[in-house]
């Protein structure tokens, strides 16, 4: 079955043709970071129209590097939330025309759900049961997954995601918009110890997070520095320890807790090479397991949705020829596939 893709949850038009018979025939992204960079963030409207601008392109360039015409197709997939409402909207509708057009069943895919799969994508041998740690600009959150479909919230931030305090943080030093991978690059010439951050909640029992107060010990320690770029990166660096540290302690214990034997990591943060590192390490030493998606299939992708589309249309699951999104959805109300 070959899945067209499509995501437009917030600042990326991704698009993808996934094959369940042959993997991942091509992929697409737009990044709209110059459209949103003198704002310092993400404009809503700005998305939105970006999207449809740029998502029929899209479409049309990732058919012909598979070398498929639209009638080739067998379902459309595309992100129905969560998310920001009109970004979605543009998705949704063109996926779900586009699906009525070719008389092609068409389902909305959760973004999250999307994430978590990912690591599936390019694994062909890797299966629930595992743990996922969803790393994202607005999610953080420890997930049980006993199969696709069911999923069980370990733990999660009660107040910033772990993205989320990269950008913010980045932002409060000055580093350009999106400042989290930017940050990373940073901390890579800073040297550790120099600003020692605390490992927040972690001196107490659960999997929860927050990041929040962290940012404010960076902030405090940024304002009372020389500021020089030299301590910049330094501080850089002892904020990605911290959260490092903190995800990886966090890990742990959810292994711990439900035994299971193998850690997924998705989402943006999923990215950072120095969390990569250290969860290696974990899964080493306890003979388990981590496995994580190519980088630039931890952020927005497309792959990602038709990757988790084509699963659920597999399963015989579809939409009805009407457009709906949901821009704030609990991903534990999901049907089992
Ligand atoms: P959500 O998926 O929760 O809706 P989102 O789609 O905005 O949020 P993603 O695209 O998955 O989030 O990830 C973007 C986030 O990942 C940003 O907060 C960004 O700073 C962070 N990020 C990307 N690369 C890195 C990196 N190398 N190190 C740390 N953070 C990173
Ligand atoms: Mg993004
Ligand atoms: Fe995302």
């Amino acid at each position: 079955m070959r899945v067209l893709g499509i995501e437009t949850s917030c600042d990326e038009t991704g698009v993808a043709v996934y094959d369940t018979d042959r993997g991942l025939l091509a992929h697409a992204l737009f990044s709209q970071i110059s459209l949103h960079a003198q704002y310092g963030g993400v404009v809503p409207e700005l998305a939105s129209r970006d999207h449809v601008r740029k998502l029929l392109p899209l479409v049309r360039q990732v058919l012909a590097e598979a070398g498929l015409a639209p009638a080739d197709l067998d379902g459309v997939a595309y992100t129905a939330g969560p998310g920001l409402v009109g970004a979605l909207m543009v998705g949704a509708a063109t996926g779900r025309a586009l699906a009525w057009a070719l008389d092609r069943p068409a389902v909305g895919v959760h973004h999250m759900e999307g994430h978590l799969l990912a690591p599936l994508l390019e694994d062909p041998g890797l299966k629930p049961p595992f743990v996922a740690l969803l790393v994202s600009g607005g999610h953080t959150q420890l997930v049980e997954v006993a199969a696709v479909g069911e999923y069980r919230l370990l733990g999660e931030t009660l107040d910033d995601a772990a993205g989320e305090a990269f950008d913010k943080t980045a932002k409060m030093m000055g580093l350009p918009y999106p400042g989290g991978p930017e940050l990373a690059r940073l901390a890579e010439s800073g040297r550790p110890g120099l600003f020692s951050f605390s490992r927040p909640m972690t001196d107490r029992p659960g999997l929860d997070f927050s990041f929040s107060g962290l940012k404010t010990q960076v902030l405090l320690a940024w304002q009372g520095s020389d500021q020089t770029p030299e301590t910049r990166a330094d501080i850089a660096r002892g904020f990605e320890d911290a959260v490092v540290e903190t995800l990886a302690i966090k890990c742990q214990r959810a292994l711990d807790q439900t035994g299971a034997r193998t850690l997924v990591v998705a989402g943006g943060v999923g990215a950072n090479a120095r969390l990569r590192e250290r969860l290696q390490a974990l899964a080493e030493k306890r003979d388990a397991r981590v496995c994580f998606p190519r980088p630039a299939f931890c952020t927005d992708n497309g792959a990602m949705i038709a990757f988790a589309g084509a699963l659920r249309l597999m399963a015989g699951q579809h939409e009805a020829a009407v457009v709906t999104v949901t821009p704030r959805w609990d991903m534990a109300s999901l049907p089992s596939v």
